[in-house]
């Protein structure tokens, strides 16, 4: 049984103090924040809108179905939005419910009783406007306490993407200017792969790879045939372990991760707390105050620069304002954008940042839905292997308009997908059959299926867009966001070319095709919400410059996904903590010069 270290004690936050910066947001862009800050040596207030959950003793990472009382699931009383539900209603989907509690579509998985204090309740937390399956994590570490784990890099296919192609923008950077970033996230944190020397995935600094199983393999060697690749998942867990960090623990490889919503309770796998925000903590620099939901950033009349942030205490319902030499927000793509429309003042009249009116537009994400379940002949019967002990299953990259120009859609797709055998053989449920003749074919099946399912950018657009809807507040008495925003002909072109390849890929490996999906998931499945405050050289097109720091107002930084120039198909964590980085050495060397 491994040790759990306790996390630090906090440090009560001073009010009367005016602190050299204040972050908002506890997840991976508020964590790397915390680290860069606390690592100059600077004084800072950590704002969390969530409580601090004891998360060890949430996940029961190794509990077994058995053990639980309704196996895994959460109780009768509450309820996750389903496919069905998000595809016919519009949002607030906990409106008018019978339910006790409401969450998104991920509480359907298995194992929801184990994330049920993670997610937000969507009957506390509405938003409105065209349908969006919309899912939150307000708690300490916010999404990292779950997070899929795959930790990707951007390349210039996607930060010159405009250059290549002539759609929307190139991003102010290139990948030379945050491969430097990229490379220490990748040795502060641990990030487990196997180099494949390609210029549009580059290769992190990786410690030991996860094994691929023998469909795996399978699919591999033929993809190579291809010019495609296959590679084990790029998984944002440390595998080979971190000296430097007390709180985490290599990875043990228990299988765990893929059972539930997710989450480790050992922290091999990244999670904010332990991974950033503890070890900030232990500098004596950083003071965490949870449960305080901000509403706005306050701004001084006489200079128009942001003064501090105001925010409810989320339990007893109390304002108060915390002050601060420069502000950083981190509150996730959507909210951070719904801080800055919230936060209206005469110097700032369309909201703080937003002289150019671009805050809450340019919203881009991934597309998914496309799927495809194969079963390999040669593995039926075979004995079962434990293949699910490990954090993830393989990633195939991207292989569209790279030298090629698709006729009928831009930019690319990558795939996420595993084989072998899980604890549970899921099959079953859809295995026709009873008796001893069913066990027996559940049984020989179970290590033969292999499955995977797209990823594709979304185009930026201006006109797919948040905002403030004044007619609808949520729990704290805070206007929620309204969306604006669905998917075009770019994203259902490549849908089909997704669907179509998939099934090519696996028909040419001799894997045998069980089902296959070519309809699209309701606009923000994949959790990978990006824009809506975009960084950029123009002031009049972007509310950013490349530090991620406001063109309107020098000491207000935002460092999450919303800066984001374009989508890429790349899940999206490892960039939005690279750039944190990269953009808070830079405010701690403008505030040292006295420039913010
Ligand atoms: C199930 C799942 C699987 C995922 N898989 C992957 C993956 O494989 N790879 C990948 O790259 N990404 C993945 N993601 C996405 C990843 O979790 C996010 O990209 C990442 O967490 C974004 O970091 P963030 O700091 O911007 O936002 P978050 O992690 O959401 O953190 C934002 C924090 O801000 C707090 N907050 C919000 N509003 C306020 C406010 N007004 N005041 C104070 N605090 C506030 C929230 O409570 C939260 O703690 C996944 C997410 C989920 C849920
Ligand atoms: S497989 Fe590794 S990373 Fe995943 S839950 Fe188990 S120990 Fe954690």
């Amino acid at each position: 049984m491994l040790l759990q270290i306790r996390p630090p004690a906090p440090k009560e936050a001073d009010l009367n103090t005016v602190y050299d910066a204040i972050i908002v947001g506890s997840g991976a862009a508020g964590g790397m924040a915390s680290h860069a800050l606390t690592s100059h040596g600077l004084n800072v207030l950590l704002l969390e809108a969530g409580r601090k959950l004891d998360i060890e003793s949430e996940l029961k990472s190794m509990e077994w179905p058995y053990d639980h009382p309704r196996r895994g699931d959460m109780p009768r009383d509450s309820h996750a939005v389903t496919l069905n539900e998000y595809t016919v209603r519009q949002p607030p989907y906990a409106k008018d419910t019978q339910y006790k509690h409401v969450y998104s579509y991920v509480q359907g998985w298995t194992g929801s009783d184990y994330s049920k204090n993670i997610v937000v309740d969507e009957k506390d937390n509405p938003y409105t406007g065209t349908k969006y399956a919309w899912v939150r994590a307000r708690l300490l570490g916010g999404k990292t306490a779950i997070w899929g784990r795959l930790a990707l890099r951007l390349s210039d296919y996607d930060f010159k993407g405009k250059t290549r192609d002539g759609y929307g923008e190139d991003w102010p950077i290139s990948y030379a200017d945050i491969a430097p970033y990229y490379d220490k996230v990748d040795l502060y944190l641990g990030v487990a792969g196997h180099k494949e020397n390609l210029p549009w995935l580059p290769d992190s600094l990786f410690q030991r790879t996860t094994r691929l199983n023998p469909s795996e393999v399978m699919l591999r060697q033929s993809l190579k045939k291809m010019n495609r690749v296959l590679t084990p998942y790029r998984a944002g867990v440390t595998t080979d372990g971190l000296k430097h960090n007390k709180y985490r623990s290599k990875c043990y490889g228990r299988g765990a991760c893929n059972r539930r919503a997710g989450g480790c309770d050992i922290h091999a796998a990244f999670d904010s707390p332990t991974g950033l925000i503890y070890p900030a903590m232990d500098t004596g620099h950083l003071t965490l105050r949870t449960n305080s939901t901000a509403y706005e950033v306050t701004v001084d009349p006489a200079t128009g620069k942001a003064r501090g942030v105001a925010f409810v205490d989320s339990v007893t319902g109390k304002q108060y304002e915390a002050k601060g030499k420069a502000v950083v927000l981190a509150a996730s793509t959507l909210e951070s954008a719904r801080l800055l429309l919230l936060s209206k003042s005469k110097a700032h009249p369309n909201g703080i940042g937003n002289s150019s009116g671009h805050v809450g537009h340019n919203f881009c994400e991934h597309v998914m839905g496309p799927s495809i379940l194969g079963r390999v002949k040669d593995l039926v019967g075979k004995p079962r292997t434990l293949d699910d002990g490990r954090p993830g299953g393989f990633y195939i990259p991207r292989y569209r308009n790279l030298d090629d120009r698709q006729p009928k859609f831009l930019r690319g797709y990558g795939f996420e997908g595993g084989g072998g055998t899980g604890m549970v053989p899921g099959r079953a449920f859809s295995t026709p059959g009873f008796g001893a003749d069913f066990k027996k074919t559940v049984r020989d099946e179970a290590g033969a299926f292999i499955h995977m399912g797209g990823f594709g950018e979304v185009l930026s657009r201006y006109e797919s867009s948040v905002s403030i809807d004044p007619d609808v507040k949520d729990r704290w008495g805070i206007p929620v966001l309204k969306f604006n925003y669905s998917f075009g002909d770019n994203e259902k072109q490549m849908a089909l070319d997704m669907a179509a390849t998939g099934k090519e890929m696996f028909e040419a490996a001799g894997i045998e095709v069980i089902h296959s999906d070519a309809d699209i998931l309701t606009e923000g499945w994949s959790i990978h919400e990006l824009g809506t405050a975009r960084m950029g050289g123009d002031p009049k097109t972007s509310v950013l410059n490349q530090f991620q720091q406001s063109h309107d107002v020098k000491n207000l930084f935002v460092v999450d996904g919303s800066s984001h120039v374009s989508a890429s198909c790349q899940n999206p964590t490892w960039t939005i903590m690279a750039l944190a980085w990269r953009s808070c050495d830079h405010l701690a060397d403008e505030l040292g010069k006295g420039n913010l």
